[in-house]
């Protein structure tokens, strides 16, 4: 019997892959018995903020593209999604009850399933681990005993943007006193840039935190917005310092926002320092004043959160398992992807590496040119300031086509063929 701890997005889609193999699962469930602070439903799968699953644009758009990926390698999620959506434009939303009732009751039918209500205390040898974010407790610190901490349990994050995006006229390269090898990219401003950046930065609208993602913030992840808030030069003194930082002609900008690598292939830069509170919208207006990044995309947006997830690069492989435990595997937010879609993704892909490794088959993992791939790859690549990510365009391998639509529509193309090579040698 293969264990599948937690039936979420992650565990559900999990637990479904590995029946529908022929494989003996015992999926157990903490709910009804217990339950996070943001769960209400005693049903799998369970939605625990918005009903909507984000785009469902196939060509237009990375989370409309995953979507379609899934289906095509008969995701679960998918299925009930699709079944149970309510009309929401270009966006895939469903009736969160009949989709959490859907999930449940396929996953309660199915022969192979064993459902056990309980709350898992320690990190078993083997199994599927998808207990997701709000991840407490016992297991928690079994997870974080085990691999010598390794374990984040709150998410302070900055945005990201796409390298493509950003304007390179308005930027230099360089690194603090000269030392380094030129890996900051320096967005500088003038006093009245760094003077209106200030203005709109205090006025902008914040989320308004639940009282269990409140807690106490560390000086080194203090959000820009609230650091702002001590003094119009504060962030001069701070994130946004140009001492040591001098521009071709050799002069100090008056502040500058520093922008550093967020992947190996350096398609995606970090907005240093600039960990947020800010509502999504306002993160792009407000950020998007600082010259360099006025046409900047925004592929992740700042958060503050509540959120258990692991070091991925140095704990996991590609393919979901444990770097020395070879059948254990983790899946859904805990792996570092973020998003209802995104989280079921992991799951699906654990239960099918899982049951090829259990048959002595070697793993299957996509490439970067669809995005279940360039997910499961970028969890997994090493990375000194690893930070959970959503689906998006810039961890996707380049295309040089320079029509923006046609490139996503050209990359979705490929994506898919890349999907229906990958069904067919899985169906070997
Ligand atoms: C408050 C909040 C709001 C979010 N809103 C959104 C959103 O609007 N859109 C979006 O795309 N993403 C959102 N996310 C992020 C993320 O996509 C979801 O949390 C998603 O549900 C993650 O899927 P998962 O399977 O990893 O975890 P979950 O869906 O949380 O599933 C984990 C399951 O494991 C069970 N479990 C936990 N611990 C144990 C244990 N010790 N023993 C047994 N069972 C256990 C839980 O009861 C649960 O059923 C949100 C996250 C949070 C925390």
């Amino acid at each position: 019997m293969i264990p599948v701890i937690g039936a979420g997005l992650a565990g559900s889609e999990a637990a479904w892959q590995l029946a529908e193999r022929g494989e003996q699962v015992e999926l157990v469930e903490q709910k009804p018995a217990r339950r996070s602070p943001a769960h209400t439903s005693d049903a799998f799968c369970e939605l625990v903020c918005s009903n909507s699953l984000k785009s469902d644009d196939v060509y237009g758009n990375a989370c409309g593209l995953l979507k379609e990926e899934m289906r095509r390698l008969g995701s679960l999620t998918m299925e009930a999604a699709d079944r149970t959506r309510v009309p929401a434009g270009g966006a895939l939303a469903v009736d969160r009850d009949k989709f959490s009732e859907y999930v449940t009751q396929k996953l309660r039918q199915h022969p192979n399933i064993h459902i056990v209500c309980r709350e898992q205390t320690a990190l078993p040898e083997a199994g599927i681990v998808a207990t997701g974010p709000l991840t407490e407790g016992a297991l928690y610190a079994s997870i974080e005993a085990r691999f010598g901490g390794g374990l984040h349990f709150y998410d302070a994050t900055a945005p990201v943007v796409t390298a493509e995006s950003v304007d390179y006229a308005a930027t230099f390269t360089a690194d603090r006193y000269g030392r380094g090898t030129g890996d900051y990219v320096n967005c500088p401003m003038t006093k009245e840039e760094y003077e209106a950046f200030v203005t709109e930065l205090l006025a902008a609208e914040k989320v308004t935190l639940k009282d269990f993602e409140k807690r106490e913030i560390f000086e080194g992840c203090m959000p820009v917005e609230v650091m702002a808030s001590r003094g119009r030069d504060a962030l001069r003194f701070g994130t946004f310092k140009p001492v040591g930082l001098a521009d071709e002609s050799g002069r100090r900008p008056y502040a500058v926002l520093q922008l550093r690598r967020e992947n190996a292939e350096g398609s995606l830069l970090g907005l240093v320092g600039c960990q947020t509170n800010l509502k999504f919208g306002e993160q792009k207006r407000v950020f998007s004043l600082i010259p360099a990044l006025k046409n900047a995309e925004f592929v992740r947006y700042g958060v503050m959160h509540r959120n258990t997830f692991l070091d991925a690069p140095r704990v996991l492989n590609a393919d979901f398992s444990v770097k020395d435990a070879p059948m254990l595997f983790f899946a859904g937010q805990i792996t570092g992807v973020e998003g209802y879609v995104e989280s079921a993704m992991s799951g699906m892909l654990a239960g099918i590496h899982y049951w090829r490794k259990l048959h002595g088959k070697p793993p299957i993992v996509p490439s970067e040119a669809c995005v279940m791939g360039a997910l499961s790859r970028y969890v997994a690549a090493e990375n000194k300031h690893f930070q959970p990510m959503n689906a998006n365009y810039g961890i996707l391998r380049g295309l040089d086509v320079s029509d923006k639509k046609e490139k996503k529509r050209l990359m979705a193309e490929r994506a898919l063929g890349e999907i229906d090579l990958v069904r067919a040698a899985l169906a070997k």
